[in-house]
Formats: structure tokens, C-alpha cells, sequence
């Protein structure tokens, strides 16, 4: 391919919006262009690595059975519905009408459309399991589209769907796609983190994210420093730390819970400096509501009248809404999504300063376990272990002091529900927690029953029963595979392309492209091509400086220089080293193929 001949755009000037490097050298290099906020199109450059990237991860998915199919993008809203996501999706989700005035969506991702096919076709156990995968366009409304390619509003997703008789082989395929997404990520030269979201060592992992590091990743991740544990925040679990409480009063049995009069103290920084005591002796208690609750709450205080609905035909019965006190220590923050995950709740939030006055009969800032009967009570271990502690009495301008749980409250359900932090305690082997920020490239998960019930899929198992088929869905983002690429191989020339996703592997630079450069240029880039070799011939009648920046911006592997001077020899440099060497022709194409070949090779 000749440079001339092709569309590789190159900046000199670094374009004002792109912050993050990959985001820059996409644009500078001429990969790509911006359409719209979140809007983004390939060039020929682009398009070349992205392939590879698909490339890589369709060979993996093929290599484990996994199906390739071709859902459309748009899809009939009617399937949404019968999910019950039409509702739950929320403005992200891009809807339209035709001309029928049918509604349709434009798909942000496809367990729905996926599921319908296969219901259509599945009959038989004998079917499964059956894996499918579609490498395909998504679209998500994302509030901030940003960092280029990374969060855009447009994007291609690899999402697989598996559909099994039972766990076990659920759990086979959960694994095979694990193994799976390691050799595509190692395949790009990506380095990931994967991590666990189960939350605790004991419960058998059911969804794993990979991550790369990065500085303006959303993700929080908790990693251990003895061992292998790692969760993202919304999930990390730890082991209680005793060691960490200020009172554990053996005396308190015989100190009887009091009410102390603490005018004008609402915030816990205030009741320090009014107790002249630390954070970590109060019971934090927060009112939250919860929405579309699915947790069994027969029986739970206050809960008696509380109003339901099915979301969905088949979906279980859920509780529109409830409200619970929440209590951690009082240094300790509320995860919001261990605590919808505990109530199988849709939405949790905390309570308005109306529903908390009417809990807690009290003005806000007062809330506390003790003698609290309206709603019931969540409690994390920390708090828990609190036998001497201070607490809102429920009333204005008061607290309790020297609340021992078990005597002077209890909890409803006792369950993790904080957020960890660096520092706190990994749940597998006590050791330290630390915390690295994290971008999310792919991600695993045992979807269960969900779709595959509240859309009535079945089929008849060895017996002739009616069963309904168990789910993972198993999802990766091309663009920000390639976007992390770059992320983790660039210098402040340029990109530093890993041979697998290069868009060439070796760039020619004739000095000047004419008479016996332009002869041995091209002798060079016939015989590269015959061995399958992927070369960009740099024929600008560009100075030879320009074309060398534009070489190392671009970041093709190996660069071929042929200059007057040096023929019959030619001198090669690899992107990423200072010193090149000389060699003649014949040479230097045998050792840039076998190092090509062997770079390549699955
Ligand atoms: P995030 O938390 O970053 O929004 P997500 O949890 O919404 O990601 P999934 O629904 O699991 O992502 O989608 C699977 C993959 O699709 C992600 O791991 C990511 O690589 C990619 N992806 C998701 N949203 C975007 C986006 N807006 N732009 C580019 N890629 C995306
Ligand atoms: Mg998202």
C-alpha cells in the first residue's frame, strides 16, 4: 500500500479536546475523526488495527464453539418490553419510531434480541448448550461521552450469549469464555486485571470484569498485597477489623444506655468534637429507599402493607417501594450497590428529609437502631461489633450513649454493606487492601434465569419436561480494546503499535522515491507482501524528516529506510529502539518476516 495512495491524515498539532494519549494519537495519527459528541469514524489507518482487534477476538470465540451471528442494531421494541427493560433502561437507551409508528431501539446491548431467536429455535436438550456471539454496533445515550473511542455514545461490542440445561454447564462455559478473554487480551498486548465480583472467598464467582489499569478509569478497584484477591469497589468484600475499634467496653454490660442532650450537633464531626471521641464509636444510621424490592419482607418491621407488582409476565412479584435504616460505623461509608444487590431492589437511594422525619419521628441527623421500629434495620458487621457505641436517640437534640447491640437494638438482617477501602482487610488471606483506578474492557457474567423467564423460552429435556434454559452473556468493547492499546504502548512520538494489531508491519521510507531508491523500494515491498508481510510505502515527496516523525507517530513495527548512499544495503529499526541496523536486502526481509511470523502466531 502507498501512502500516497491511501487517506492517513496525520496533526502535527494536538487536537484541544483529547485528554487522555489514545484519544490524541487516534486523531493526530489520522486513525479516526469526530463526528458528533460521541460520534466517531474510522480512516483506512483506524479501520486496519480495529479489524485486527475483531480479528483476534473472533478467532478466540470461534475456537471455544461459540456462534457467530448477525442480530440487526435496530430492534422491535416489543422485546423490550416483554424483559421488562423498556421501563428500567432509562433515557440511555436510544428509542425510535418508524413510519408504522412501531417503537424500536436502537440496541446498547442484545440479551433480548439474542434470546428471541433462540427461543424460536431451541426444542431439544440435545441443542444445548448452545453459544452464540455477534461482533456488532451498540448504542448507549451516555450522559458524557469522553476520552474519545473509550466512552462513546456509538460503539462495536463482541456480546455472547449462552444458553445451558443446567450450572454445571453454565459454569463450563463461564470458564472456557474466562480462559477465552485472557488469550484475546494477551493476544493485543493488553495487560488486564481481572476481577472477581463475587464478594466474599466463600461464594462461587459469578461475574468477573477485565480491567486495565488507568488514571482516568471509573472503576475502583481493591487489590490484596499477599494474595490474588481483586474486586471492583461495588463488590469488594473484607474481613471485619476489630483490631480497628476505639470501644470495645467490656464494662458496658453494666452501663445502662443513656440519653445525653448534644444541642446543635447534626454531623458526626460535630459529635466528635462535642464527645471528644472518633467516628469509629458511632452507629451511622441512614434512611434509604429502595425501589421494585425484590427480597422477601413478610414479616420485617413495618413492612405489613407495603404494595407489589410483577414488572413483567413471569418476572417474581416486587415491592414498589420500601424504606430501611442503614447502619455501618460511623467512619464508614454506605455501598449503595451491595445494598441494592441485598434487597434485589432496582433502585436505592437515600431517603428525602420528609420520609426521614416521618421513620424517625425525629428532624434529620438523630436517626439511630435503638427503639427504631418503623422500618427494618440493615446492619454491616461493623456496627455489630459495636458494644459500647453512640447513636441518634431519635429525638432532636439527642443521642444515646453506651448502646450495646443485642440489648439495645437489633438488626433485621446483618449483611456486608459498606465500602471498602485501601487499607481494610482482604477477605481471603487478611491481608492488605490497595486501591488502583481501572477502566472496564470486558466482562463475564452468569445471567442466570432472567431473561430466559420473563421471556418464556423453553425446551424439553431427556425426559419430555418443559424446562427453561439457565443464561451468561459475555461482552467486550473493540474500540476501547484498541483505545487501551494505545493507552499502554505510546511515547511522546507516538504509538508503538504490538505486531498483532499493527495496521502494517513494516513502513518503507524511500529518501527519495525515485530512480534506484524507487526500484529497491519496491523490491522490498513485493517481497515482503509475497511472505504475507503487510508494508506501507511511504512515496511522499515529503522531506525525509517529516516522513520519519509521521513514521514514529503512526507506530508501524519495523521502518525500512532506503537512502542512495547505503544500497545495496538498507537500514531497519524496530519502532520502540534507537539503533538500527544495516542489511542487505534479501537478509533484511528473512529476519523482518520471522519476526513478524513469529509475533503473529497464535
Ligand atoms: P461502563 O461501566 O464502562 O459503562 P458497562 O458496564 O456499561 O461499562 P457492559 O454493559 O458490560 O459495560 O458492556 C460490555 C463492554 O462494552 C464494556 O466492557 C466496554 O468495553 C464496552 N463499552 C460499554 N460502554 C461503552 C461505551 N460507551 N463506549 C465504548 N465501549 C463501551
Ligand atoms: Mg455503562
Amino acid at each position: 500500500m502507498k501512502f500516497s495512495e491511501t487517506l492517513i491524515p496525520t496533526l502535527r498539532e494536538v487536537p484541544a479536546d483529547a485528554v487522555i494519549a489514545s484519544h490524541r494519537l487516534m486523531l493526530r495519527a489520522g486513525m479516526l475523526r469526530k463526528l458528533a459528541n460521541g460520534l466517531f469514524a474510522y480512516l483506512p489507518l483506524g479501520l486496519r488495527s480495529f479489524r485486527k482487534v475483531e480479528r483476534i477476538i473472533r478467532e478466540e470465540m470461534d475456537a471455544i464453539g461459540c456462534l457467530e451471528i448477525k442480530p440487526t442494531v435496530v430492534t422491535p421494541g416489543e422485546l423490550w418490553k416483554e424483559s421488562g427493560r423498556w421501563d428500567t433502561m432509562g433515557e440511555s437507551m436510544l428509542r425510535v419510531r418508524n413510519r408504522m409508528s412501531a417503537d424500536l431501539v436502537v440496541s446498547p446491548t442484545a440479551e433480548e434480541a439474542v434470546t428471541s431467536i433462540i427461543r424460536d429455535e431451541l426444542s431439544s436438550y440435545k441443542q444445548l448448550p448452545l453459544l452464540v456471539y455477534q461482533i456488532n454496533t451498540k448504542y448507549r445515550d451516555e450522559i458524557r461521552p469522553r476520552y474519545g473511542v473509550m466512552r462513546g455514545r456509538e460503539f462495536t461490542m463482541k456480546d455472547a450469549y449462552s444458553y445451558h440445561q443446567d450450572d454445571a454447564s453454565l459454569d463450563n462455559t463461564y470458564q472456557a469464555m474466562g480462559v477465552a478473554y485472557r488469550r484475546i487480551f494477551k493476544r493485543c498486548g493488553l495487560t488486564v486485571i481481572p476481577v472477581k465480583a463475587d464478594s466474599g472467598p466463600m461464594g462461587g464467582a459469578n461475574s468477573e470484569e477485565f480491567m486495565v489499569e488507568s488514571t482516568i478509569g471509573d472503576n475502583t478497584l481493591l487489590l490484596c498485597k499477599a494474595c490474588t484477591y481483586a474486586a471492583n469497589v461495588e463488590k469488594a468484600g473484607c474481613e471485619p477489623d476489630f483490631s480497628k475499634l476505639s470501644q470495645v467496653n467490656d464494662s458496658s454490660d453494666n452501663m445502662k444506655m443513656e440519653k445525653i442532650p448534644t444541642p446543635q450537633v447534626k454531623t458526626i464531626a460535630e459529635l466528635c468534637e462535642f464527645l471528644k471521641t472518633d467516628a469509629r464509636s458511632f452507629i451511622k444510621t441512614l434512611i434509604y429507599r429502595a425501589v421494585n424490592v425484590e427480597l422477601d419482607l413478610s414479616g420485617a418491621p413495618g413492612c405489613a402493607n407495603l404494595k407489589k407488582h410483577r414488572p413483567a409476565p413471569g418476572a417474581p412479584e416486587v415491592y414498589d417501594e420500601a424504606f430501611f435504616a442503614v447502619c455501618t460505623r460511623g467512619d464508614l461509608d454506605v455501598n449503595e450497590v451491595k445494598l441494592a444487590a441485598l434487597l434485589k431492589a432496582s433502585d436505592v437511594s437515600l431517603a428525602g428529609d420528609a420520609d426521614v422525619v416521618r421513620i424517625t419521628n425525629a428532624p434529620v441527623g438523630f436517626a439511630g437502631p435503638a427503639r427504631l421500629s418503623s422500618v427494618p434495620i440493615i446492619a454491616d458487621p461493623a456496627a455489630t461489633a459495636m458494644t459500647d457505641a453512640v447513636t441518634g436517640a431519635l429525638e432532636a437534640d439527642s443521642h444515646f450513649i453506651h448502646v450495646m447491640v443485642g440489648r439495645d437494638w437489633s438488626p433485621w438482617r446483618t449483611a456486608d454493606v459498606r465500602v471498602v477501602k485501601a487499607g481494610d482487610l482482604c477477605p481471603v488471606c487478611g491481608g492488605e487492601l490497595y486501591e488502583k483506578k481501572g477502566t472496564e474492557l470486558g466482562h463475564i457474567f452468569k445471567l442466570g434465569y432472567k431473561y430466559t423467564k420473563t421471556m418464556n423460552v423453553r425446551y424439553l429435556d431427556e425426559n419430555g419436561v418443559s424446562q427453561t434454559p439457565i443464561m451468561g452473556t459475555y461482552g467486550i468493547g473493540v474500540d476501547r480494546a484498541l483505545a487501551s492499546i494505545i493507552e499502554e504502548y505510546h511515547d511522546d512520538a507516538g504509538i508503538l503499535w504490538p505486531m498483532t494489531v499493527a495496521p502494517f508491519h513494516v513502513i518503507v521510507i524511500p529518501i527519495k522515491y525515485e530512480d534506484k531508491v524507487k526500484a529497491a523500494t519496491d523490491i522490498i515491498a513485493d517481497k515482503l507482501e509475497r511472505r504475507g508481510i503487510e508494508v506501507l510505502v511511504d512515496d511522499r515527496a515529503e522531506r525525509p524528516g517529516v516522513k520519519f516523525n509521521d513514521a514514529d507517530l503512526i507506530g508501524i513495527p519495523f521502518r525500512i529506510v532506503v537512502g542512495e548512499k547505503n544500497l545495496p544495503r538498507v537500514e531497519v529499526k524496530l519502532r520502540g529502539e534507537k539503533e538500527a541496523f544495516l542489511a542487505e536486502i534479501p537478509d533484511a526481509v528473512e529476519r523482518i518476516t520471522a519476526v513478524v511470523r513469529e509475533a503473529v502466531r497464535k
